[in-house]
This record gives structure tokens, sequence and C-alpha cells, in this order.
């Protein structure tokens, strides 16, 4: 087993007001300790934010992402955990590093799994690993799950999960009442997660996630020989989960067997979220994708030149329409054949042509869920 990396350590209360002190333990999120600390002293976690924040409607909003300082203060004397340690278990630090900067104010941060928010009920976003759970003294959830590129626990060589195994709900702690025993209660049926059986995962996904924790924690990394910012290789890697995630669409003959040639095979079963980001698909649908794309991100230029050049594969095969290419990758596409032609309209000015079946797929996928979260 590799060790896998830490995101934080942690941090001890000093000199706490609450009669029960809630440490911040190790790679811990915040929300994770927020929900904690209020079933520490007996109440909901709704109540316990309406206490320090009564104009903030903090579990309306993704509270992992940021949290300001001014918001932090009144909390951290009374918890005894300095601001500090709190941002450390936000995601700002590594979506500031995925982004090249500050994060924008964007609904979804890339990389990071969107959570969905309708109100206070999430879609999705929150993943946890059962055996983790289920070896920990207290049971808590970490940063890294939150990390679109992890489908797998290093610790434990098993999938992660993303769903109630009882009721299929989504992970929603902050729904808990004061009742709860601990964070890793299932809110929607009270089923324990740490009952969840887990599942295997796959061998090439997990050592995906291990070069991208590798590449975010050093903040750059080599691709194609060359050495890269984080932000650029993680460009890159998008670039070709979006070319596997065409192909599995509509593959060209070039596109096909290029994949081929570069030893990858299009995931078995694809997104059933047809039209969603990265950053609002399901777990196993991550996997797989990540699978065929470590066979890209692992190859070395002249692996890639050869399987670019013995494919047949056009410019335009190589890089989608309308998705930003790379500068990384437009080196590669200005040396293959250009095959764009200009068409002639073949229909009058203002009749509408169909929509390609892909896209009239993207706009079901969005309905349902959007449908999805009324009915819940
Ligand atoms: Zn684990
Ligand atoms: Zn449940």
């Amino acid at each position: 087993m590799v060790a896998a990396y830490s995101w934080h350590p942690g941090a001890c209360c000093v000199a706490p007001l609450w009669a029960i002190p809630v440490s911040v333990l190790p790679d811990e999120i915040l929300s994770s300790w927020l929900v904690r600390a209020a079933l520490a002293q007996g109440c909901d976690p709704l109540a316990l934010t309406g206490v320090f924040w009564p104009k903030w409607r903090a579990w309306t909003r993704d509270t992992d992402r940021a949290i300001a300082e001014n918001r932090l203060s009144q909390l951290a004397l009374v918890s005894g955990i300095s601001t500090r340690h709190f941002q450390a278990g936000t995601l700002q630090a590594v979506a500031s590093c995925i982004q090249g900067g500050l994060p924008s104010n964007k609904a979804i941060w890339p990389w990071i799994l969107a959570l969905g928010a309708r109100n206070t009920k999430r879609r999705s976003g929150q993943q946890y690993c059962p055996m983790c759970l289920s070896t920990d003294t207290i049971p808590y959830f970490r940063l890294h799950w939150r990390f679109a590129w992890q489908t797998g626990c290093e610790w434990h060589n098993c999938a992660l999960a993303d769903r109630c195994w009882n009721c299929a709900a989504p992970i929603e702690p902050h729904r808990l009442r004061a009742d709860a025993i601990h964070v890793a209660i299932c809110p929607t049926c009270k089923a324990d997660l740490r009952d969840s059986v887990p599942e295997g995962c796959l061998v090439s996904a997990l050592t995906f996630q291990r070069e991208v924790d590798r590449v975010v924690h050093e903040q750059r990394g080599q691709m194609f020989g060359r050495p890269v910012k984080a932000a650029a290789w993680l460009g890159v890697a998008d670039f070709f989960v979006s070319l596997i995630r065409r192909a599995s669409r509509s593959g060209t003959t070039g596109l096909m067997s290029l994949i081929d040639r570069m030893g990858a095979s299009i995931p078995q079963t694809m997104p059933t979220m047809a039209g969603a980001g990265l950053e609002l698909l399901r777990v196993h649908d991550r996997q797989g994708i990540f699978e065929a794309t470590w066979y890209f991100l692992a190859a070395d230029k002249g692996s890639f030149q050869r399987a670019l050049k013995g494919s047949g594969i056009t410019r335009q095969g190589l890089c989608g329409k309308g998705e930003p290419v790379p500068a990384l990758i437009a080196e590669f596409a200005e040396s293959l054949p250009n095959k764009l032609v200009s068409r002639k309209r073949r229909s009058a000015p203002g009749a509408t042509s169909p929509r390609p079946r892909h896209e009239v797929l993207r706009m079901m996928a969005r309905l349902e869920r959007r449908m999805e979260m009324v009915l819940r």
C-alpha cells in the first residue's frame, strides 16, 4: 500500500468555552466538524449555524468552498480552534491550485464535486469510504472525498461510495437531528453508512488519483516530458476526459483508433447523466473515465505522436467542437491533417435543423436532474 497524501493535520482545542470540546480531525472537512460540533453540544447542525450566523443560511450553499474570516471569529473563540485551522478544512486552497489563482464565483468549481444544493437538500457531491468510517474512533468526513479525481480509498483499496447503501439518498450529514449518534448516519433512513459493503476499485483509476494528488500537492507535474504547473496539467487531464466521453457518444473511426492505439478502451458503463460535467458524475462513472484517461496521461510524447499518426485522426477529430484545447495539445493538433471544409447551408435561412442525438440526451438529462430535486 502506498501512503496516501495528507491535506491538513487537524487541530486541538485551546481554552474552549464549550463544555464539550471538539477537535478538528486530520483531513476533516469543515462541514463535518460543524455537524460533529453540533451533535456534541446536543443540537441540530442547523441550530448551531443559526446561532453563529443568524443572517447567513450556511447549509443552503456549499459551506466547504470557503468561509470568510469574520464569520469564523466567534466560532473560533467558543470552540478554541483558530480560524486558520478552520480555513484548512475548506476547499479553497486546492481549488486555487487547480484554477491557477483565486477560485471563481461559478456554480461549479473544476475538479471539485458539486453538491447541487437546493435549499438544504443536496443532489450529490459527498463521497465516503465505508472502511475509513468503520475504523474511525470518531467517524468523520474527509476533505479529499470532495475531489472529483478521487474515486477510491488508498488505505483500504476499495471504491468510495456516494449514496446511502440502504435508501440511495445523497450524503447530507447537515440534515441530521440532535439525537444522531454520529455523522455517519443517513438522515433520510437512519441507516449507518459504516454498514455499506465496499466495492472494488479500478487499478488505473487509483493510479490516476494518486498522480493528481501528487500534482496538486507539489503544484506542478510532468506532461509529455515537460514540467508544467498544476493548472496546466489538469487542463490536459480535462481534455483527455472530454475526449473519452466524446468517443463514447459519437466516436469517429480516427478517434476510436487513437484510443485503441493508446491501449485504452471506452468504459463499459458510461455516465448515466449524459450532459453533466465531470463534477456532477457519480463515483462509478468517473472511475471508468479515469481508468481510460490514465493511458493518455501516462504516455510519453513519442508514443502519443505515433498513436496520433497511426490512427489517421484529423485535427477536428482530436479537438472537439467548442471544447478548450490546452496549449500542450494544440502543438500536437497542428501536425494533424486539417479536414475543415466550409459547409453550405442546406436549409433556408430561418429554418431550424434537427438537434444532434447527444444534445437531446444532454437536455433530457438536465431535465431529469431538475425533476429529481423537485420530487425529493
Ligand atoms: Zn478507506
Ligand atoms: Zn438512507
